[in-house]
């Protein structure tokens, strides 16, 4: 038996990235800043911190 195959049964950690919207691991992701909701590491990468959400609701109390 051949042992390459990738595991099918692995748990299922895959959660939707609040600031992009693609799945990612869980387990690679980050929470937002804000609210604890999950960022992927690519967001993260990029300088995100904080979902959508939390975000557009802190770009807009900067403009006060
Ligand atoms: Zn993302
Ligand atoms: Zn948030």
């Amino acid at each position: 038996m051949a042992m390459t195959d990738k595991p099918k049964l692995m748990e299922h950690d895959g959660m939707v990235c609040r600031s992009c919207g693609n799945e990612e691991r869980a387990s690679e992701g980050y929470p937002c800043a804000d609210c604890g909701t999950f960022i992927c590491l690519i967001c993260s990468f990029r300088g995100v911190t904080r979902c959508k959400a939390c975000e557009e609701k802190a770009k807009a109390s900067q403009r006060a």
